[in-house]
């Protein structure tokens, strides 16, 4: 399998920190808390997009990050951070690149996936009004984002094949127009790997694939195994490469033809795809050959570029035409299914003991400490009602915590109280 690969760091934005305010009125020097909250942090949200076809845009900008939530501002809520939509090929599957595990594969248009989910916004101290505490003096700060080292991984099919005699010029055009070449992983028909290109061409890429076992290897009747059929089938389009001035003077018609019919003894399928012809080497003849040639080619009724792969005259005019028949050819419209979230065990913590005192682990009780402004008593005993409220002050205490043992959670160390 060919495979296209990428190494990319995504990271939603972080939550705006609620606001400590009170309502100020004439005559009223302090009125009750009306501090709001932050804003949320832009969520990484991944689509599958049929209109792409390659990882190269990952390579160039390896880096995506939500926008950040607002702070809080007296009685005005934070503004959201913006969100990213990502997309990315069908086929692509994201890996966690520091452990090693697959989260999505992203198998059909239309998928949705959110990848890192922007952090809460923390609460203003309005919402820490009770009737005990009719003036809390302390808010919560933003949840921080999630980041991700992801690895994409995309099994490369190719979206053009070219075919042609030997000595046409496959091997030299597609070395002139790749931007990348995609990593070869064991492929067992080493006689027939086409070679192939990504290539990056105004705002598209796709991938190319000069197939010089196709059609010699099919008429010979060669097992050409599924592998190598499934990049034969995927392919959309062709473009007929045409010496135009072969050593053995050979006639470029007679040369299209043959080809041309061994195509349609191989598959009457692949034969009917589109195709463009692409006459190579107009470096070597004069313009009024060129020009009588091309008159007798357009008589196939295909579009047809003068090229040289050498010198890569008329090279942008057939990729404008390539990449417009890719465009053109999956007119369906687009559904949107949102792909199950991996279930993130939220609830869960676990509590160690070592020499130290105690640690406490778990995503939900880190992110209620890391929102936690620690310099502030009220908001540290409010922590503490939080953790009583969850179970996990009778658990240590289970575990034999005593007052004054050290307690470990995230940034937060602490000593072991049953007081409030
Ligand atoms: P393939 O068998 O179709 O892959 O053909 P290659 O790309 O290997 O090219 C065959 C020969 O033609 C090589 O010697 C190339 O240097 C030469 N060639 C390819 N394209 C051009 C071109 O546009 N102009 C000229 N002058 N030579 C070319
Ligand atoms: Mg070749």
């Amino acid at each position: 399998m060919f495979l296209d690969e990428a190494i990319v760091e995504f990271t939603s934005g972080r939550g705006g920190s609620g606001a400590v305010s009170f309502h100020r009125e004439k005559h009223v020097p302090r009125g009750g808390p009306n501090g709001a909250d932050g804003g949320r942090g832009g969520d990484i949200v991944i689509i599958a997009d049929r209109s792409r076809r390659t990882l190269y845009d990952f390579k160039i900008h390896p880096k995506y990050e939500g926008g950040n939530g607002e702070h809080g501002k007296g009685n005005k809520r934070g503004r959201d951070g913006k969100g990213m939509e990502i997309r990315v090929p069908v086929g692509t599957v994201i890996h966690d690149d520091e452990l090693d595990a697959p989260i999505v594969d992203l198998s059909s248009h239309g998928m949705k996936f959110l990848l890192c989910k922007g952090g809460k916004g923390g609460f203003g101290n309005a919402h820490y009004t009770s009737s005990i505490r009719q003036a809390p003096n302390f808010a919560q700060k933003g949840a921080p984002g999630e980041r991700l080292l992801a690895r994409l991984e995309l099994k490369l099919l190719a979206d053009v094949g070219l075919i042609g005699l030997p000595n046409a010029g496959k091997s030299t055009l597609i070395s002139r127009i790749s931007a990348a070449k995609p990593k070869i992983a064991d492929y067992p028909f080493t006689t027939i790997v086409p070679n192939l290109g990504v290539v990056a061409f105004r705002d598209t890429s796709f991938v190319v694939a000069d197939m010089p076992g196709l059609i010699e290897g099919a008429s010979q009747g060669v097992g050409l195994g599924i592998q190598f059929l499934r990049h034969v089938e995927r392919t959309r389009m062709l473009v007929h490469v045409v010496d135009v001035f072969p050593v053995d003077e050979s006639d470029p018609i007679a040369n299209y033809e043959l080809i041309e019919k061994e195509l349609e003894l191989y598959s009457a399928d692949i034969f009917a795809r589109p195709r463009v012809i692409a006459l190579n080497k107009i470096d070597l003849i004069s313009a009024e050959e060129l020009e009588a040639l091309s008159e007798r080619f357009r008589a196939y009724g295909r579009e047809v570029f003068p090229i040289s792969g050498v010198t890569g005259e008329g090279i942008d005019r057939l990729l404008d035409s390539v990449a417009s028949v890719l465009e053109s050819s999956h007119p369906e419209a687009e559904v949107f299914v949102a792909a199950p979230a991996i279930p993130r065990d939220q609830a869960k913590w676990t509590i160690e003991r070592d020499e130290e005192g105690f640690r406490i682990r778990g995503s939900r009780i880190e992110r209620l400490v890391a929102m936690t402004d620690l310099e502030n008593d009220e908001a540290l005993r409010y922590l503490h009602r939080r953790l009583t409220r969850l179970g996990i002050i009778e658990q240590l205490r289970e575990l034999g915590a005593e007052e004054g043992d050290m307690v470990t959670i995230g940034e937060l160390e602490m000593d072991f109280t049953d007081e409030q």
